[in-house]
């Protein structure tokens, strides 16, 4: 060889490295199979299918166990390994060949919301499926074990996210106390499911063993449409807070009581709504506030109200916000109260914390998305999810795709299938280039 082709191929050596270098953290050109994916949607939403071309199926209701069955089968026939722990979350796993690697959890959930829609939880679970079918057919042997996991009633038919917060450890006695609230036999519910109640707590996991968790969602409202976005990147999870507040005044005659002289509860009530839903949109433009019921009492057509309870949820991102929102929402009862010499109660009706994702996941799957070529753009989600429970404990990240006019947990619910696609080849991508951190 002479100096100068030497030269020439020492120089495609160095240029090989150079561009080789990126390659040993990007992954293989690889693409999931769109036609089985969708034969697979077909078929699942066919088990609780609704007249409106919707799914209902309720946690643990015979519908949602179908589901499971046919989830088991095509983990078993995806040459997975199956696996159900002691809340009844049923995962498929990959496993690495490495038997102390961590576990890479993704998925979501089948159970639906009443008269729901298809893609909603379902599109997660079957693309987390098919990325691990796809991953096991390429031949790729992963660093980590990689678990699809469907949750348990995830929609809260009985305990919203309760799947996840088993596996969190997060339960409590309450949680599988039929007492607690008014939502039914959830212990019948379980045992039916073959869940045995006392033994829920145990599905609890060590982080120490989970690498992650990741989870492809629609997006459930119009942001990514209206911008003509492809993919959201979640940044974080809306806290959420309940409360009851309830307005006294004092019932009379309602035509001979004077208008100056009434303690109207409801008039009470009606001000702080109105006056509520202005005061979020001039201080907490991240905020929301809604008054979702009004009970009064006594009811009558000539009895001025004497009580007027109204059911409210605030929401934000940020907890120090939604601490500020839930003062000045006081505060404003207060003075609605005052105006129209009424006393108030205010009554804390649980919710949940905001939930951040993690900064690494959040870069790896804006990356990614580059890197696939598909437009983004960073999110909050204003709905709740398995991951605002998982960020407790380890990273955590989502990824979301349009929603047709945002419609959801309707039997419209509608997602075009490309974004579907696009949606799990970019979970796809990320579980490789995150897995790979781990090698
Ligand atoms: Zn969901």
């Amino acid at each position: 060889m002479g100096a100068s082709a030497f030269r020439i191929s020492f120089l495609s050596w160095l240029n090989r490295m150079v561009t080789l270098q990126p390659a040993t953290v990007t992954v293989p050109d690889l693409r999931i199979n769109a036609e089985r994916m969708r034969a697979d949607f077909e078929t699942l939403s066919q088990i609780g299918e609704t007249p409106e071309g919707g799914v209902q199926r309720l946690a643990l209701s015979s519908e949602d166990l179908l589901a499971r069955a046919w989830f088991a089968d095509r983990i078993e026939e995806a040459g997975l390994i199956l696996h159900d722990d002691d809340a009844g979350n049923l995962s498929g796993i990959l496993a690495s060949k490495n038997p102390t690697a961590k576990t890479l959890l993704v998925g979501s959930h089948l159970d639906t919301v009443p008269n729901g829609g298809r893609y909603d939880g379902a599109i997660g679970v079957l693309a987390a499926l098919e990325c691990a079918r796809t991953i096991r057919e390429a031949g790729i042997e992963l660093p980590v074990h990689l678990e699809v996991i469907d949750f348990t009633d995830d929609e809260g038919c009985w305990r919203s996210l309760f799947g996840v917060r088993a596996l969190a450890g997060m339960l409590t006695p309450e949680d599988i106390n039929d007492a607690r609230n008014d939502n039914g036999p959830f212990r019948a519910a379980l045992v039916r499911a073959g869940i045995e109640p006392r033994n829920v707590f145990r599905a609890g996991r060590d982080p120490q063993t989970l690498m992650g968790y990741l989870e492809l969602h629609i997006e459930q409202s119009e942001r990514l449409e209206r911008s003509g976005t492809t993919i959201g990147v979640v940044t974080g999870i809306v806290g959420r807070s309940n409360y009851r507040i309830t307005f006294h005044g004092q019932a009379a005659h309602s035509g001979s009581t004077e208008m100056s002289r009434r303690r109207d509860a409801l008039a009470g009530a009606a001000l702080f709504i109105t006056r509520a839903h202005e005061l979020t949109r001039e201080r907490f433009a991240e905020g929301i506030f809604n008054c979702g019921n009004v009970e009064v009492e006594p009811g009558a057509f000539n009895v001025v109200p004497s009580l007027a309870r109204a059911k409210i949820q605030l929401r934000h991102v940020n907890t120090r916000l939604l601490r500020e929102m839930e003062a000045a929402m006081f505060e404003l009862a207060e003075a609605c109260a005052v105006a129209n010499s009424l006393t108030i109660e205010i009554e804390h009706m649980g919710g949940t914390e905001a939930a951040d994702m993690c900064p690494e996941v959040i870069d790896l799957i804006e990356t990614t998305c580059t890197r696939l070529g598909l437009s983004h753009q960073r999110l909050i989600s204003y709905s709740g999810h398995a991951a605002q429970i998982t960020s407790n404990l380890i990273p955590s990240g989502m990824i979301f795709i349009p929603s047709v006019d945002g419609i959801s947990h309707n039997p419209r619910e509608f997602s075009r299938w490309e974004d579907v696609v696009s949606g799990a080849q970019v979970l796809l991508h990320t579980i490789l280039a995150w897995a790979q951190r781990a090698g």
